[in-house]
């Protein structure tokens, strides 16, 4: 990157080439992928460099990354519950590592390590179970006491003051964060470089489907003819299925965060607690990127709440008694589709040519390359790949959920 900037300043041009370009809308596209964040641009970049598909139209109704993509904290991680989930985001991570190469862009992933705090007995059985799990399946994991924790985390409290005191902790070496804007930049980039047509500032307001089978979808740029869409909406995957007649699983709450003013650097763990309901990392520029569950009840609203500001300063203070006269500097919210079984859905849906990769619920962002790359890898060879298979929107009907609600609530 720092020789294409040298080239570039001795070239004379001052201005870089642009990382995506603006496109006429065609009449038709082979696929339409709708949603043009993480998941929709993986899912574009996947199909081009790696199936050679790339008459795809990716149509977003803001800008790119507008949805949960811009405004999510960036934990990456793969300690889940099951061993089709670990084994799921395990893969993901793997990509996560070779990101930066393979799109020749700076994502700034920080394998910095991620700590799931235990205050119950309750918790710390769970937490020993996720970490056999995890060990099963070759995931870095293991159960540890609070002076390991302390040791991790110099400055958290581990006495047995507060409320809850915290008993152990599981601890994830790989997890940790990332730049979230710039896996979308990467990814929109490089597909953009193979030929896919990114449409920002287009809304998908209709789905074509005629004899059981997609055949085009409306935008407010006009109708596209084509027989593969892709629903990649996130928080309004429902909104869009019904557009189809195909219905989901889904209940879509609000979910909130905040930063702090930069501080110097203390935290080189991210911190989860599930029973306090709050999670923290420090950013390069030494924020503290706070985060709890969903707001309690459903809705469209992205706004913030004081009651959200309430609720989170004081468990983190809990934690951090000493960052009581740190400020916030602002705090935001996102949208998620939560399952029942706090599992996502990805693949085939009764509607031929109509596919999903919705109910991402709090965790989606960690899954954007896997999910990308077996999404592309469905719609190429028309066959579920295994890695997805146990979350096809079937199991629902079937009786054989994959419930993660003890590794996916709060710890996103
Ligand atoms: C506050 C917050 C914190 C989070 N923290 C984490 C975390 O730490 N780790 C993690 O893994 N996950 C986290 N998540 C979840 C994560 O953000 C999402 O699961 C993920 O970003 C989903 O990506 P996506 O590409 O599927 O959807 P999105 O990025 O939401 O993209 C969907 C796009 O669809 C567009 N769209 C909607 N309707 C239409 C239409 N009719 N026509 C065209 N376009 C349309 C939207 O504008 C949007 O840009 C968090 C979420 C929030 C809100």
């Amino acid at each position: 990157m720092s020789f294409k900037l040298i080239r570039q300043a001795l070239n004379g041009n001052g201005m870089l080439p642009r990382m995506w370009r603006s496109h006429p809308v065609r009449d038709r596209y082979d696929v339409v992928i709708v949603g043009g964040g993480a998941h929709g641009l993986a899912c574009a970049y996947y199909l081009a460099a790696e199936h050679g598909i790339t008459n795809v139209a990716v149509i977003e109704r803001g800008y790119i990354g507008s949805g949960g993509s811009g405004r999510n904290t960036a934990i990456i991680r793969s300690n889940y519950l099951t061993p089709e989930g670990v084994r799921f985001y395990d893969e993901s991570v793997r990509l996560y590592e070779q990101m930066a190469t393979e799109l020749d862009f700076n994502v700034m992933f920080s394998q910095r390590g991620h700590l799931t705090l235990a205050h119950t007995d309750g918790a710390v059985r769970t937490m020993r179970r996720r970490a056999e799990v995890n060990k099963l399946q070759g995931v870095v994991s293991e159960l540890i006491w609070p002076d390991e924790v302390e040791r991790l985390c110099p400055g958290i409290d581990v006495s047995d003051h507060p409320r809850y005191p915290i008993l152990a902790a599981l601890y994830h070496p790989p997890g940790g964060i990332i730049r979230h804007d710039a896996v979308v930049w990467g990814y929109a980039h490089q597909a953009d470089r193979r030929g896919v047509h990114i449409h920002q500032q287009t809304a998908v307001t209709g789905i074509d489907v005629r004899g059981g089978s997609v055949v085009g979808v409306e935008t407010t740029r006009g109708y596209i003819r084509t027989g593969t869409v892709l629903n990649a909406t996130a928080g309004w995957g429902s909104t869009i299925a019904d557009m189809a007649g195909v219905r989901l699983p889904l209940t879509t709450f609000p979910l909130q965060a905040c930063v702090t003013e930069p501080l110097k650097p203390f935290l080189n763990v991210v911190i989860v607690s599930g029973s306090l309901h709050v999670y923290v990392s420090q950013s390069d520029r030494g924020e503290l990127v706070m985060g709890a569950s969903v707001d309690p009840y459903t809705s469209y609203s992205m706004d913030s709440s004081l009651a959200f500001m309430e609720s989170i300063a004081g468990h983190m203070l809990e934690l951090f008694p000493f960052l009581s006269k740190v400020r916030v500097l602002r705090q935001w919210a996102g949208l998620c589709d939560m399952t029942p079984d706090y599992s996502p859905v990805m693949g085939f849906t009764p509607v031929r040519g109509f596919l999903v990769d919705v109910g991402w619920g709090t965790y989606g962002f960690k899954a954007s390359p896997i999910c990308g790359r077996t999404m592309a890898e469905l719609i190429a060879g028309d066959r579920t790949p295994d890695l997805i298979h146990p979350f096809r929107l079937s199991r629902f009907e079937e009786f054989d959920l994959v419930g993660e609600k003890g590794a996916a609530s709060v710890g996103h």
